[in-house]
């Protein structure tokens, strides 16, 4: 049987009357594919929901779609035993502090799917004073499920498309064995005030309201002297 070198391991040489015989690669090409096998087929989404997308996702749970074809069917009660995060549903600022803290709270490896209009971008309530425009504005999104709400069969399509990013990752470059990775670890929770604050955008907000003050500040100054005069 032919077993020619492939990938990085392709310019080590290796002689002809060998190459029939000898397969050349790497630790990281022979584990990925095992490692990835094990990963993709046992995906555990975490039990949480916040708007109508949720009802169908729960439909996608049941037995006519039969997410067990998958390895998919065991939804967790508890973040810390899940590793998929669908987010289905409208995001609301007053839930987003909750979201955070349960992501947090999942163990590497995670995943977030985005599923439906609202999760993804805001959906028909986009406009709304208490909706965040899609859920990527703070959590690392790996999959977006469009539709409002999407179909079951949209939601497995979903999944299968975060099977074929796991089946793509690398034991050498995935962000949860390297410290220094900014995508791993943990996210700020944001502040629910009177408004939603993004904690690492903190400086950028800080800059703006200076700006705004001095504006202000010369606005009264302009005009304080003409009310007197
Ligand atoms: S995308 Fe549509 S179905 Fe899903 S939560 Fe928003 S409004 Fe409801």
């Amino acid at each position: 049987m032919t077993t020619p070198a492939t990938g990085a391991s392709a310019d080590v040489a290796v002689p002809e009357e060998l190459q029939n015989n000898v397969w050349i690669t790497n630790i990281a090409k022979l584990l990925d594919p095992a490692y990835n096998w094990a990963r993709k087929n046992s995906v555990w989404p975490m039990v949480f929901g916040l708007a109508c997308c949720a009802i169908e996702m729960i439909c996608t749970a049941s037995s006519r779609y039969d997410l067990a074809r998958f390895g998919m069917e065991v939804f967790r009660a508890t973040p810390r035993q899940s590793d998929l995060m669908i987010v289905s549903g409208t995001v609301t600022k007053k839930m987003v502090p909750t979201i955070v803290r349960l992501y947090n709270q999942m163990p590497e490896p995670r995943y977030v799917m985005a599923m439906g209009a609202c999760a993804s971008g805001g959906g028909p309530f986009k406009e709304g004073y208490t909706v965040v425009d899609g859920i990527d504005k703070f959590l690392p999104v790996d999959v977006y499920v469009p539709g409002c709400p999407p179909t079951p069969q949209a939601l497995i399509n979903g999944l299968i498309a975060l099977q074929e990013k796991i089946d793509q990752q690398s034991l050498a470059t995935v962000p949860w064995y390297r410290k220094d990775d900014p995508t791993a670890g943990m996210v700020e929770i944001p502040v629910l005030g009177p408004d939603l604050v993004d904690v690492r955008q903190i400086d950028i907000i800080k800059a703006e309201a200076k700006k705004a003050a001095q504006l202000a500040e010369v606005e009264t100054a302009v005009t304080e002297p003409e009310a007197a005069s």
